[in-house]
């Protein structure tokens, strides 16, 4: 999953940066309004993480625009504020949940969980298909009760595909949710990781579960 970090100060973003990644998202960061703004409107996140105090554009200005503008991406809002007129406002601008500085690592964490769980079915920390579990908590993977060892960018595709059910997903839409902003779609990276992942998921089962839609894409799905 790829989240925007819209974020004036460098080492907060960075942290958050860097906390997120080892949690096996992919991050991109805008330090003002403007940037953040831009970035939110053309790329296509799974979530923004948004501080209401930035240059050029605050968050609040930031979030009517973008929600004016149809986005519909999932925002959590950062304030350094805790007067309950500054949490109304971010609510009202359009964010979907709020966080006070400075918070725990583990609690801004569980709210980018529950923010991703929102207008999903299925509410719960573990995805699952036929005997593939995959719990977003622990990161742990397992088919039919055997571990599955994944790397951060293995773990990241299953997520996505498990988010995406019966869903056929084209290389451009499995890169723009799986890798950040530097990321070249010019090569055929995405073909490997999927083969590494169908290796280690599919490998000695009889059930299928990665299938290739030929000159699309990829689905995952039972039979
Ligand atoms: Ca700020």
């Amino acid at each position: 999953m790829r989240i925007l970090v819209i974020e004036d100060e460098k080492k907060v973003a960075r942290f958050i940066q860097q906390g997120l990644e080892e949690e096996h998202y992919a991050v991109d960061v805008a330090h003002d309004g403007d940037k953040g703004l831009q970035m939110a409107t053309s790329e296509n996140y799974d979530l923004i993480i948004l501080d209401v105090m930035l240059p050029r554009k605050n968050g609040i200005e930031l979030m009517k625009a973008f929600r004016s503008n149809k986005g519909t991406t999932p925002t959590l809002m950062l304030t350094a504020k805790t007067s309950t007129e500054d949490k109304v406002a971010g609510l009202d601008s359009g964010a979907d949940d709020y966080l006070t500085k400075p918070f725990a690592f583990a609690e801004l964490l569980a709210r980018v969980r529950s923010l991703l769980r929102r207008g999903v079915k299925d509410k719960s920390t573990v995805l699952s298909i036929a005997d593939l579990n995959l719990d977003t908590v622990t990161h742990k993977a397992k088919r039919g009760g055997r571990v599955i060892d994944l790397t951060a960018k293995e773990y990241a595709l299953l997520e996505f595909f498990l988010r995406n059910k019966e869903r056929v997903l084209s290389r451009t839409i499995i890169s723009e949710h799986i890798w950040d902003y530097h990321f070249d779609t010019g090569t055929n990276i995405i073909d490997v990781y999927v083969n590494h992942l169908r290796n280690k998921i599919d490998g000695g089962s009889d059930k299928k579960l990665i299938h290739t839609v030929r000159g699309v894409g990829y689905v995952m799905k039972e039979g």
